[in-house]
């Protein structure tokens, strides 16, 4: 690439690396301050009952509104986080929300509702705080810890170091639950269900996408409901996007759904209004 520059002088990078490199770099820098700046918001997605089609839990995913780029995708930007270290604050955060919201859902629409919220990897292994903080601050605000649900993905189970078993303690401790996010797309080994204290399995929509009766993802999403089930789990089913999928679900005994079909992520008041109008209708019922 660096032809014709001169002896001596090389560039190691193609120009198209060098504006991705500057552009993870600006957008890193954008990001110390989208904290403060309120620039982070948190959306909710409802988690639906699958037999009573009402809305028990729902999912906080964060999103960027950049003053200039507009929405970033989480899946830009947690990666930016988690190398640059952002991500601890930003876990704060979206936990001292989520927490804030939960209370209200709890006392004045459904008394076990639940918010559940992603922990990436590094995240969760972080080694500033500890769950017993987070314990604290929910006795604090007087919600308990069952309001809450972690989700982590399988691949921090295949690592099992004694950081991941001891931080996975401190949330049984506080009373938080667990879900496994994503499943079925990593090293999946049935032997994490037993081994580790987990309380949902969410399948990925990898799975949910091709459902059709008589598939091999139906087969494999059955198996991985009975199995679930056996050990306790209850199944989240993710992506589902049609009534067909949906239905076939409901029919394997898959406990809960999220997807477009129900809501996409709505920005908390939105999903709060939501919520209020369903629980009219419920109790109209
Ligand atoms: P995830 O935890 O697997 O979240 C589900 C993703 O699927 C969300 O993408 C959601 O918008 C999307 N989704 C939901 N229903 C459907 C559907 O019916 N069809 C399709 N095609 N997609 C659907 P989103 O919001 O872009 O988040 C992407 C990922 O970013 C999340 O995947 C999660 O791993 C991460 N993430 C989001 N918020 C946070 C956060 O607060 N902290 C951390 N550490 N990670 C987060
Ligand atoms: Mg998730
Ligand atoms: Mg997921
Ligand atoms: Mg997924």
């Amino acid at each position: 690439a660096a032809k014709g520059a001169g002896r001596n002088r090389f560039s190691y990078f193609t120009p198209a690396l060098q504006v991705a490199a500057l552009n993870r770099m600006r957008l890193t820098n954008d990001l110390r301050g989208a904290l403060k700046g309120n620039q982070l918001k948190l959306y909710f997605q409802p988690i639906v009952h699958l037999q009573s089609g009402k809305v028990h839990k729902a999912e906080a995913l964060i999103r960027w509104e950049h003053p200039q780029r507009g929405m970033v995708s989480p899946l830009e930007f947690i990666p930016l986080a988690e190398a640059s270290g952002l991500i601890v604050d930003i876990g704060e955060w979206v936990f001292r929300e989520s927490a804030q919201w939960v209370k209200r859902w709890r006392q004045e629409v459904h008394p076990n509702f639940q918010v559940s919220l992603n922990q990436s990897p590094l995240e969760f292994q972080r080694e500033r705080g500890s769950y017993a903080e987070w314990l604290a601050h929910l006795q604090q605000i007087g919600v308990p810890g069952e309001s809450i649900v972690v989700e982590i993905t399988e691949g921090l189970l295949l690592d099992a170091s004694a950081n991941v078993t001891d931080k996975l303690l401190q949330l049984r401790d506080a009373g938080i639950q667990v879900a496994l996010d994503d499943f079925g797309t990593g090293y999946s080994s049935l032997s994490y269900l037993k081994k580790f204290d987990i309380d949902y399995l969410k399948i990925d929509r990898s799975f949910t996408r091709n459902l059709a009766p008589d598939s091999s993802d139906m087969a494999l999403s059955d198996a991985i409901i009975v199995m679930a089930h056996k050990l306790g789990l209850s199944v989240i089913a993710e992506g589902v996007e049609t009534t067909e999928q949906r239905d076939l679900l409901a029919g394997a005994g898959c406990d809960y759904g999220q997807g477009y079909l129900f809501a996409r992520p709505l920005p908390a008041t939105d999903f709060d209004a939501l919520l209020r109008q369903q629980s009219s209708v419920a109790t109209a019922a």
